[in-house]
């Protein structure tokens, strides 16, 4: 325990990192996800867990003498389905976390979790193990959606998991739902929307499907003759659904997320606010003191090389200057708060306004952009087209 003491007094100056552990197992795989995942292995789900256990324990070691920061508040397991990983397995490596890492006591600990996988009895063991924030991949309220989408849960089986997660003792609840499905009309998302409102989380994510080339769900479409709607349609379905929130008890605060008053994720505002992360598991990246580095992504490889003892990682360099800053500003534009000028000016030495204040000008006379009080951020409209606005600092 001295240890431990004398190291929080050492980082007390540093700000502290996140953690994000990425279990790379489904019970099944949707037509349309190209995240790094596999079909849940019972024989390699018992490897994982120690592997992870001994990647964590091993992080202090890998780090640069001189850039040492040991200090974490916000947990992330993301995946995958984290909640595939029995409470048991979630205590140890979170024990893992404390080990190596002078873990807050407030800690943020976000488990990504499906509705079909969690029980109340699991959710409470959650609970108890140490995790309270429960992040639920719900994605639809209706079952015709849920079933296209190669959901294998139903809108009874998601609204059971918000009222067990209650009843578990979870105060920070947050529901992922997808817009832009196809098929869905403004008034199918409308009905979603409204769902996710009488649930009534304290945080939710609303995406918009992204199809890439070869998904499953394009051959699942043909056949049936469905399509996206238009994409006015689409901004439509998006800023009448951040409208319906931001008047409901929640502000949208980022371009896909929206939270109630002090319930919004400290675990990704360390991505769009220029934070520090470290993270664990196949393909898991990481970026601290101006290095990024990233894990082997294929879950066998990566059990392989932490057993023997090799290398994990599959690129390691020093991010440029332009990189730096670049990233920063445009995570921060993701933000409904957007980026201070003078916070980029003093922490990169660029004045982005006297910079690229000219290729920027059009965005601010279309709406799309504001440039006020020293700050640059999107209107809602502008998150629309957020990608185009990006490419100017690139
Ligand atoms: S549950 Fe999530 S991570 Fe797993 S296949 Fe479906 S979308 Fe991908």
């Amino acid at each position: 325990m001295a240890g431990r003491a004398s190291r929080h007094v050492a980082v007390s100056a540093v700000p502290a990192c996140g953690l994000y552990i990425h279990v790379p197992f489904c019970a099944a795989i949707c037509p349309y996800c190209n995240f790094n995942r596999g079909l849940l292995d019972d024989r390699l789900k018992r490897r994982y867990v120690p592997a992870v256990i001994a990647e964590i324990r091993g992080a202090p070691a890998r780090r640069r003498a001189g850039t040492a920061r040991s200090a974490a508040d916000t947990v992330f397991f993301g995946g995958g389905t984290p909640s595939l990983l029995d409470p048991g397995e979630i205590a140890s490596i979170l024990d893992a976390c404390r080990d190596a890492f002078a873990l807050s006591a407030d800690a943020e600990v976000t488990l990504e979790a499906n509705p079909e996988t969690v029980t109340s009895a699991s959710l409470a063991a959650y609970r108890q193990a140490g995790v309270n924030r429960l992040s639920l991949g719900v994605q639809s309220f209706r079952d015709d959606e849920l079933r296209q989408l190669g959901r294998i849960h139903d809108a009874a089986r998601a609204r059971q998991a918000v009222a067990d997660a209650r009843s578990a003792g979870f105060d920070n609840l947050s529901l992922d739902v997808m817009m832009w499905l196809p098929g869905q009309t403004v008034a199918r998302w409308q009905e979603s929307i409204e769902a996710l409102q009488a649930a009534d989380p304290d945080h939710a994510s609303l995406y918009m499907l992204e199809l890439y080339p070869n998904a499953p769900l394009r051959d699942v479409m043909a056949r049936a003759g469905s399509a996206q709607a238009p994409d006015d349609v689409a901004a439509d379905m998006y800023e009448w659904a951040m409208d319906a929130l931001d008047g409901s008890g929640f502000r949208q605060y980022e371009i896909s997320n929206v939270a109630k008053p002090g319930r919004e994720s400290r675990h990704n505002l360390k991505y769009w606010t220029d934070g520090e992360w470290l993270g664990f598991g196949p393909g898991a990246h990481s970026t601290m003191a101006g290095v990024r580095w990233k894990n082997v992504s294929a879950t066998e490889e990566y059990l392989a090389r932490v057993e023997g003892g090799a290398d994990i990682g599959v690129e390691q360099r020093d991010l440029t200057a332009a990189e730096r800053w670049q990233e920063a500003v445009i995570m921060a534009l993701r933000l409904r708060d957007g980026v201070s000028i003078e916070t980029i000016a003093r922490k990169y030495g660029l004045d982005i306004w006297a910079g690229y204040g000219d290729h920027l000008q059009p965005y601010v006379e279309a709406g799309l952009l504001l440039h006020l009080d020293g700050r640059l951020r999107l209107s809602r409209r502008g998150m629309l087209v957020a990608n185009e606005v990006f490419t100017v600092f690139i």
